[in-house]
């Protein structure tokens, strides 16, 4: 879609929560890449589109599997033995095997559009579906990557694709199993296929890529240190993500091969800087959550993934003490929703607690504006965007609330932000920008009805309920 789309060059908005706070009556000016050129208070000039509504950045989205939208609602009853996450994971892999690369766009396409209607304006794909179900590569090693990027390109939403490296079963070097097949890469064959996945960013500004290691379970920090050195040839400034310290058992068995808790083993093995995300990182002691926060590095939280298999509860109050960042990501895909994601995120934080409003960041804001912001900083951040939020120098990512909408009825500016993230589910998303292009329009994509359509049809041939 986003080959039809034109940018556009200017937008006025109403009211618009900018990087410095809220402007009425301002025009965001976009470069021919789809940048903020400038965001001034402006009455006057014409102007390619009006927003009436609330405007807000667009909120990225930090980490997604898209092929795990195939199996949402089919894992919630009880398996005996393997009632957790390690039972959830071997229905996933089950789920998988049974993949082929049009399937796998056609998911994504369907998912990308969905999160788009609901306000996220980016995804960084963590991608680790690279080969054939018995593992051999396909004739394109890229295949599978090079449908992500045609799924994203065809919804409009920007994409980081994280290639993900996946070379081993766990920490003592034990061999992947049948399952992982379509995973493994060694590191050579892995920045192959960086390096072509590199190439089909080329002149696109709505894709980038990154490196990603799926975890301290599968990839060796020696592997990781190497194969980052070399990456950096070509991706210098590109972000580094890694699922780390998900599961009680993951610090166990971590604890129990190298005498150290995982993001410690992790910082104490590698060079983690602000270019890093640490997706999960749920489980940290107090000395953890100091070096994230030193090191600049993102955390990458996504709640409803979280609750659903049952991780457990980061500590976001004390990340946000040490003025650390974090970031959401829809993750498996049971909810595409950054206010719902946000809700569950301050409630887990409440529940453990006892308290209310606990991840406000600073006294002038209201919680569900705090959590917006830090969203938006850190899901950037997460993505190699430095600069980011309604301000000159970040991507044109905006998105639209409908100011009329019923529940936002007599609310300050916070307040419709609270309402949309603790008074739901309804979605107020009106109008999203992405890159200057305009993909929704009145709460519509144009693409929806026909990607609905082929969702369906590709599932029903999957039968995923006999697995
Ligand atoms: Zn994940």
């Amino acid at each position: 879609m986003n080959h039809s789309v034109s940018r556009l060059t200017s937008v006025r908005c109403a009211n618009a929560l900018t990087a410095s706070g809220w402007q009425k009556n301002c025009v965001v000016q976009f470069s021919d890449q789809g940048r903020i050129e400038s965001v001034r208070e402006d009455e006057t000039s014409d102007v390619d589109l009006y927003l009436e509504g609330i405007v807000i950045a667009g909120i990225p989205n930090l980490h997604s599997h898209a092929h795990q939208k195939a199996i949402t609602g089919l894992t919630e009853h009880r398996v005996p033995g393997q009632d957790d996450f390690w039972g959830w994971r071997e229905l996933m892999y089950r789920a998988n095997s049974r993949l082929n690369p049009e399937q796998l766009q056609i998911i994504a396409n369907y998912l990308y559009i969905d999160m788009l209607l609901k306000g996220y304006t980016s995804v960084a794909e963590f991608h680790y579906l690279h080969h054939q179900p018995n593992g051999t590569p396909y004739s394109n090693q890229s295949e599978m990557s090079e449908r992500l990027f045609d799924a994203a390109s065809e919804a409009g939403i920007a994409i980081t694709l994280l290639p993900t490296l996946y070379c081993r079963g766990g920490f003592e070097n034990e061999p992947i199993k049948d399952a992982q097949n379509r995973f493994y890469h060694d590191p050579d064959g892995y920045l192959r296929l960086l390096s072509e996945c590199h190439s089909l960013c080329a002149e696109d500004p709505d894709r980038s890529i990154g490196i990603a290691a799926h975890s301290l379970r599968a990839v060796s920090p020696q592997d990781l240190n190497a194969t980052i050195t070399h990456a950096k040839s070509i991706l210098k400034d590109a972000p580094i993500h890694i699922h780390v310290a998900e599961q009680i058992k993951e610090v166990n068995d971590c604890v129990a091969v190298n005498s150290a808790r995982p993001v410690s083993w992790l910082f104490d093995q590698c060079d983690v800087t602000h270019q890093w995300c640490l997706i999960h990182a749920t489980h940290v002691d107090r000395e953890e959550q100091a070096l994230i926060a030193r090191s600049g590095v993102t955390v990458g939280l996504c709640p409803a993934t979280e609750a659903n298999l049952g991780d457990g509860i980061f500590p976001a109050s004390e990340l946000i003490a040490n003025n650390g960042f974090f970031g959401i990501g829809s993750d498996s895909q049971v909810s595409t929703s950054p206010a719902h994601e946000l809700q569950l995120l301050e409630y887990g934080q409440r529940l453990s607690r006892q308290k209310r409003a606990v991840l406000v960041t600073d006294a002038t804001k209201s919680n569900g504006r705090s959590l917006i912001d830090a969203a938006v900083i850190g899901g950037n951040r997460a993505q190699g965007e430095f600069v980011c939020g309604l301000q000159p120098g970040s991507r044109g990512d905006l998105v639209e609330l409908n100011s009329d909408h019923v529940e936002f009825s007599n609310r300050t500016l916070d307040q419709v932000l609270d309402t949309w993230i603790f008074s739901g589910p309804f979605n107020p998303v009106k109008t999203v920008i992405v890159g200057a292009k305009q993909v929704v329009q009145n709460g519509v994509h144009p693409n929806r009805e026909a990607a609905t359509t082929a969702y369906r049809r590709m599932i029903q041939s999957l039968a995923l309920t006999e697995t």
